[in-house]
């Protein structure tokens, strides 16, 4: 599909990143660039472990990245695998998003040969956990106390 500049950058890096992925047991490889709502790209690729649980996916990779960056706020992000139809972001990384994505985020999922879908954050999940629920917890709390 047809995208912005900013857009088809954003693709190439993580086309370009996707290369670096370390995925020795699934061979899955996948990149990231996330877009800071300042302009800038942060790249991400899956890294996998040998303990399988340690393994860190491109979408969290950037993400981290990102905020040991200081970079908070972001546009949009591009996810790039070779899958015969690109890949939607597993569940713990649409929870880490919703830590710092807006409702509104783009989400751009892409093969080798191009952008293939754009979803906004919240119809990936639009009913997220997140600082609202604490919140609530330690006001029931109280109330029993
Ligand atoms: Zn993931």
């Amino acid at each position: 599909m047809k995208v912005a500049p900013k857009i088809a950058e954003a693709y190439e890096k993580a086309r370009t990143t996707r290369l670096n992925s370390y995925s020795p047991y699934s061979k899955f490889k996948v990149g990231a660039a996330l877009v800071t709502k300042s302009g800038k790209f942060i790249t991400g690729c899956n890294v996998e472990n040998a303990s399988y649980g340690g393994t860190v996916c491109a979408e969290r990779t950037a993400i981290l990245k990102a905020i040991s960056e200081r970079e908070t706020a972001f546009s949009d992000i591009v996810v790039v695998t070779d899958a015969a139809e690109p890949a939607f972001p597993c569940a713990f990384c649409l929870q880490v998003m919703a830590e710092f994505f807006d409702p509104e985020t783009k989400i751009y999922l892409a093969d080798t040969e191009g952008v293939r879908s754009v979803h906004k954050f919240k119809s990936l999940l639009p009913k997220p956990f997140g600082p609202m629920q604490l919140k609530t917890a330690k006001a029931t709390a109280k109330k029993k106390n």
